[in-house]
């Protein structure tokens, strides 16, 4: 391998061609996987359009259908109360009593599944903060509860930061608290508070969360119980590519392992860019690249964010490495609609949900919100036929016809609105009212006599 070089910032498409020390069609091919030390070549080294000609090509082998998918759902923050305090959190309330401190009960969160069902929504995400006053049978009875009214809707729920904590709080293992929930209705795991694995960073910006171990090992539990799960990463904090590849061998061998010996594994991986607004993180100093040196971890005094280059590269990176990982989503809800449609050419082959609500990245200030017409329209200009899956990644619809979402005429603007017109004898009234009175407000010095005037 080359030795590294101190990439400022990481190359865009500039200059001479770099080729890889190892033969890269081994690994788009399946051949060869992708080792840690060429992930930091080409990290180093490789343009970003390099990045992205490698990742389509691996990801044309392993999702050659002519569609990419996405799901509709709705995001559920069942409460904000937690005992945790990430730095890189604008959600949470650590005080119970806070004045927006808030817990949602069953019937709030039916509603809001009633709400999901109307549209055409197959499941739920919920998660929460980590609130140490909810018994066990809060969760048991929800879940019984949406299970029961809600027989049709996928249950995605609770993180495994989350199970760490139900299992302090209830004093119970982990497997057995996993065994109880899927009892009540619980279909899969998702992958919330995974961010970065590695102890020196998840210690600082994590504090009084569960380890990057012990959220592999409740997913693991997961999977022998044949719970689906999902892999995520945070980046653009205070990691370094170290810890960025550190965190992806630590996925992909577990995964290896689920594949092996588990009846259900990790069905997608998802990263996305930390978003500083209202965080306590976005109190550090930022790194910048006039610094004069490549970013390395400082101990977590500084915060290096992650631009749309950074964001694709480490797509692209990710779709190469974790060749285990049918499905890649694009982050669109961090990084906007045209970035996320790039992403498509980067290794993503899901556009992710069209969510009704989401409460956690917007707390951190970021907005955006994509329709399902908005999100078949980016897929279709891209070249595939948008379809809607369910959490399996099957497809429940195609989106051929002309009554797809992007498709659909669109109802009539509602007629322009025709202004009153002032008949004479309207506008005569009308000033001799004003002018009567202007006559009493003479007295301070303003006299009215013409209609505009008293608008
Ligand atoms: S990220 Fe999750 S676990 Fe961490 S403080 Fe926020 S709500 Fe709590």
């Amino acid at each position: 391998m080359p030795a590294p070089d101190l990439n400022l910032i990481s190359p865009l498409n500039v200059g001479e061609a770099y080729q890889p020390s190892f033969r890269m069609a081994d690994v788009i091919d399946g051949k060869a996987r992708l080792t840690e030390d060429q992930f930091l070549e080409l990290y180093n080294h490789a343009s970003l359009t390099q990045l992205g000609q490698y990742a389509a090509a691996m990801t044309d082998r392993l999702c050659p259908e002519d569609y990419r998918t996405y799901v509709i759902d709705r995001n559920i923050n069942y409460t904000n109360i937690c005992t945790a305090r990430c730095t890189f959190c604008a959600f949470k309330r650590n005080d119970p009593d806070a004045i927006d401190a808030y817990t949602l009960d069953d019937e709030a969160i039916y509603e809001k599944i009633r709400e999901l069902t109307a549209i055409g929504g197959t499941q739920i995400l919920m998660q929460g903060g980590m609130n140490p006053a909810l018994p066990i049978t809060y969760y048991e009875q929800l879940l019984t509860g949406i299970r029961h009214r809600f027989p049709q809707i996928h249950i995605h729920a609770f993180s495994p930061p989350e199970f760490v904590e139900f299992s302090r709080f209830f004093n119970r293992p982990v497997r057995d608290i996993l065994q109880r929930f899927q009892a009540c209705g619980l279909n899969t795991v998702p992958g919330g508070g995974g961010e970065i694995f590695s102890d020196r960073v998840r210690s600082r910006i994590g504090p009084g969360k569960c380890t990057g171990d012990q959220w592999l090992d409740v997913m693991s539990e997961a999977h022998k119980l044949g719970m689906h799960t999902s892999g995520t990463m945070l980046i653009g904090h205070i990691e370094d590519i170290t810890d960025r590849i550190d965190h992806l061998q630590r996925l992909r061998q577990r995964q290896d392992w689920a594949l092996a010996s588990a009846p259900a594994h990790y069905t997608a991986f998802i990263h996305w860019t930390y978003q500083p607004d209202n965080t306590p993180l976005d109190k550090k100093r930022k790194w910048s690249p006039d610094n004069g040196k490549a970013f390395e971890f400082d101990n977590g005094r500084t915060v290096r964010l992650a631009d749309a280059n950074e964001y694709l590269r480490m797509l692209a990176l990710s779709r190469l490495y974790l060749d285990n990982f049918r499905n890649l989503q694009s982050s669109w809800v961090t990084m906007g609609p045209k970035i996320g449609q790039l992403a498509l050419f980067f290794g993503a082959n899901d556009m992710g949900s069209v969510m009704m609500e989401e409460n956690v990245v917007s707390s951190a200030g970021t907005t955006y919100c994509l329709s399902e017409e908005m999100i078949c329209r980016i897929i279709r200009d891209s070249g595939w036929i948008p379809a809607q899956r369910n959490q399996y990644y099957e497809v429940l619809k195609r989106h051929e016809d002309p009554d797809a979402p992007d498709r659909r005429q669109r109802p009539a603007p509602p007629p322009r609105r025709i202004q009153h017109r002032i008949t004479p004898d309207e506008a005569a009234a009308y000033k001799s009212a004003v002018l009567s009175i202007s006559a009493k407000t003479t007295a301070v010095g303003r006299i009215v006599t013409k209609a505009s005037d008293a608008t």
